[in-house]
């Protein structure tokens, strides 16, 4: 008879790596494998220790960690820094940033009628479904809506907000101010998704709020990272000579590098501006056409840098792969149109 018991652990571990991979977007640690950081060489994780790493991951060459469970089945997870966003049991954060704000935008535009959680009522004959932004009112006759964002809010809710803020007559500005419980450093991290997906949403930018800044926010691009990949010499005994791989730079897939540009404030650097409607290649939620209240600054990174990415992926046009890469891809969300103008946007894609 079989033994259900094993059954039931191995249906737990499955769910836990399927939620590794929803978490980290990406699939490439489903198969039990990783690879040394050392020697590039592919490990199962029933055949490694913690110590023997560091290992990484072969499609997003993020840091990976081995589970030792003691119910049979090894396995890696991803393992990469998380922006310090605020969750529900951060409530006190997620208000003080809203009447930080609020205060504010009142002293300075006292007949702006600036309020918290307004209900801005539905309406059946006009299609228009009831909406309560976290901060509203008026700057120069224009209507404005500052959604204070919580990890809890998902892109839906994110994209059904803006749908509902655009067909009102005139239409509503939008901006998202993401509250941090610290700051967020200079070390590479992994943006959320919706992170990633504000991050498009206002032309390559997130603006963030730490306890100190008041109302000023901190913009906040997310640039490439690049990973050393060893350089590795092994014998191939199907070309029966000796072979040397790595020993060059390749860009992560999700993980990023936070490029600040100078903190912004609400009542004097921000602007109207039309968001064209966005449909990314490779993830389902689309950028609703939009009205976005967006900095006026110039960008301040590098237009090239993914370029120079489009540039380390030609490499792998001319030359086979090396096996330990095989697998990488970089194919990231929302990242390759974040430009104004979308002619500028590298379509480096099409390398892959
Ligand atoms: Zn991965």
């Amino acid at each position: 008879m079989e033994d259900t018991s094993d059954i039931v652990v191995e249906h737990k571990i499955q769910d836990e790596q399927k939620k590794d991979s929803r978490l980290a977007r990406c699939l490439g640690l489903l198969g039990g494998t990783a690879h040394l950081k050392i020697s590039n060489k592919k490990v199962f994780a029933d055949d490694v220790v913690k110590t023997d790493g560091p290992f990484y991951c072969p499609v997003c060459l993020s840091e990976v960690v081995v589970r030792k469970c003691t119910e049979k089945i090894d396995h890696f997870a991803h393992h990469a820094r998380l922006s310090p966003v605020i969750t529900y049991k951060d409530k006190e954060l997620h208000d003080r940033c809203s009447n930080q704000i609020l205060e504010y935008l009142q002293k300075l535009f006292p007949d702006g009628k600036w309020e918290r959680e307004r209900v801005i009522p539905a309406n059946r004959d006009k299609l228009l479904k009831k909406i309560i932004p976290d901060i509203s009112g008026r700057i120069n006759n224009i209507p404005i809506a500052i959604e204070v964002q919580a990890s809890s809010y998902t892109i839906n809710r994110i994209s059904t907000k803006v749908i509902e803020y655009q067909k009102r007559n005139p239409k509503v500005a939008v901006l998202y101010v993401v509250p941090l419980t610290k700051q967020l450093g200079d070390e590479p991290f992994r943006p959320r998704l919706y992170e990633k997906y504000l991050h498009s949403m206002f032309g390559g930018k997130v603006y963030y709020w730490t306890i100190n800044n008041g109302s000023s926010l901190q913009p906040v691009h997310y640039s490439p990272v690049k990973r050393w990949i060893e350089e590795t010499t092994w014998f191939d005994t199907e070309l029966e000579e000796e072979r040397t791989e790595g020993g060059f730079w390749l860009t992560y897939r999700t993980i990023k590098t936070p490029n600040y540009g100078q903190c912004v404030d609400i009542a004097k650097d921000f602007i109207k501006k039309d968001r064209k409607y966005f449909e990314p290649k490779n993830v389902k939620k689309s950028i609703p056409e939009c009205t976005v209240y967006k900095d006026n600054l110039q960008d301040w990174w590098d237009k090239n840098e993914y370029k120079n990415l489009s540039k380390q992926l030609d490499i792998f046009n001319n030359a086979p792969k090396p096996d330990f890469i095989e697998h990488y891809k970089f194919l990231d969300e929302y990242d390759d149109e974040f430009c104004e103008d979308q002619n500028d946007a590298t379509p480096f894609t099409k390398h892959l």
